[in-house]
């Protein structure tokens, strides 16, 4: 995200910003945000759309591509053909205009998805590709850089089409293709999206058009704006978010069915799940396909504790006595609900604590904000709810609080979100520690179902005793 926006974005937390204290407290969003419980129960229409959301929150957060240690798994279509991969963008051969936006954009060197899938992608003759790659590998600059090289400038219509699942991801990905095209002017681009009015019957001259599906099913068949029948690049980007969008699935497949025999088909999912493959298999046929499965998180690294509490009050006070005995650089503290997140930020404000609140009512533009804030250590302690706990990187941070622990929706256990708030990547080194704050007979059973799950030690801490906290820190 350009630089500017970042300040804009900014600019707007802080002029929605309500000082109490030193507390920020954000003001409920715009159009973009969402109601949620208070008892934090989402229906399945609110998770599908938290998917699109995450993905963008993630895009906003990410300045640079995540170092990932696992191999990328190359499935060729035709195995006897040989296996290239590039070290270099310059080895791509890439028109001087492009190679001068790549390293306009601070790229150096391809990254690890890139370094695989740019070859297969700019080949001649096209080669279709499925790929697994998760947000912040560097898959968005590599089907973009695709279908720059594939454009032809002197011919005044659509040829590159691209598809993604959400008005703001679209817009997000539009953005990559101006940056990089930035040198290259001669290629233009059009935002097949909600709100841009088009008039019937007048064809479009922008070489590259990236859309939402209805839209550009829109601009293909009732407005007749495109020819998909010239498209030479198709791009589905964030299958796994397209399926889960009711409508994305048909609507992307009849535009797909409309495409040429020739043309290039690229689709990229984070995850791939039976029913993303499945969709995967139906719209890009014979394909190369390339997996960089995202980092495993562990528990190896986590000293994990728990702490007897009665009420809200007596873990505020447990957490207190936490903050009294040891250093703690920088904490996420998890809750349940948004109304113990506010109160639980308003008493560590009284302390004396930094706090930044983070909850499911914000728009995705002010998390993004207050993410970035958090990293750039202007807050100390970011409070959260569940709906916010995915996509923040947390390997910074040294300590996590469950003052609530994980549930699911139904309120069993949900191992996968306890171990994506506590768990570190391989590749940080880095020691944690994580204190569960547990108050009734039943978050006990929970505990210990974390216990066994994992099968890793949780120890109890007694906060009343100064010295063993201390050595907890040790
Ligand atoms: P994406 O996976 O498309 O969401 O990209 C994640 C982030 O990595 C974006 O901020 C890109 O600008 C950045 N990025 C993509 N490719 C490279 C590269 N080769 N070198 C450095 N950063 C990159």
């Amino acid at each position: 995200m350009a630089t500017d926006s970042w300040a804009l974005a900014v600019d707007e937390q802080e002029s929605t910003t309500k000082t109490i204290g030193n507390l920020r407290i954000m003001e409920a969003g715009d159009a973009n945000s969402r109601q949620i419980d208070d008892d934090g129960d989402k229906s399945d229409e609110e998770e599908k759309e938290d998917r699109a959301t995450q993905s963008l929150l993630n895009k906003l957060i990410r300045s640079n591509v995540v170092n990932n240690t696992n191999q990328v798994e190359v499935l060729q279509r035709d195995p006897n053909s040989p296996l290239y991969s590039v070290k270099t963008f310059e080895e791509l051969r890439l028109k001087p205009q492009l190679l001068k936006g790549v390293y306009e954009m601070g790229f150096n060197r391809p990254s690890k998805i890139q370094e695989n899938a740019l070859p297969m992608m700019l080949a001649e003759p096209p080669q279709n590709l499925i790929a697994q790659s998760q947000s912040g590998t560097g898959k968005t600059a590599a089907f973009v850089l695709a279908m720059l090289s594939h454009v032809d400038p002197s011919l005044k219509w659509p040829q590159c089409l691209c598809i993604s699942p959400t008005y703001e991801l679209a817009l997000q990905t539009g953005k990559v293709i101006e940056q990089m095209g930035k040198f290259y002017p001669e290629v233009k681009l059009a935002y097949a999206v909600r709100g841009h009015k088009m008039e019937r019957g007048i064809k479009i001259k922008e070489q590259i058009v990236i859309g939402t599906p209805g839209t550009v099913l829109d601009w293909c068949i009732k407005l007749k704006l495109i020819d998909p029948k010239k498209i030479k690049v198709f791009v589905l980007d964030e299958a796994d978010v397209m399926i889960a969008t009711q409508g994305h699935q048909d609507q992307s497949i009849r535009i797909q069915r409309m495409l040429p025999k020739g043309c290039q088909m690229l689709l990229f999912s984070a995850t791939f799940e039976d029913s993303v493959w499945k969709f995967a298999e139906r719209v890009v046929p014979d394909p190369n396909i390339i997996k960089l499965k995202r980092e495993e998180e562990t528990l190896d690294t986590i000293k994990q504790y728990y702490v007897l509490c009665n009420s809200k009050e007596d873990k505020f006070n447990a957490l207190c006595n936490i903050y009294g005995a040891i250093t703690i650089a920088q904490a996420m503290i998890f809750c349940h609900t948004r109304k113990t997140a506010n109160w639980l930020a308003g008493q560590l404000s009284k302390e004396g604590h930094q706090v930044a609140l983070l909850s499911g009512e914000m728009a995705v533009e002010q998390r993004a904000a207050v993410i970035e804030r958090f990293r750039d250590g202007k807050e100390k302690v970011l409070i959260t709810t569940n709906v916010c706990a995915r996509g923040i990187d947390v390997e910074q941070v040294s300590v996590v609080i469950n003052f609530d622990l994980p549930l699911d929706k139904d309120g069993n256990p949900d191992n996968e979100t306890y171990l994506h708030r506590i768990g570190r990547t391989g590749r940080f080194g880095k020691r944690g520690l994580a204190v569960n704050m547990v108050d009734s007979q039943r978050s006990m059973e929970i505990l210990k179902t974390y216990e066994r799950h994992f099968n890793k030690k949780i120890a109890r801490l007694d906060t009343h005793d100064l010295d063993e906290i201390e050595k907890i820190a040790n």
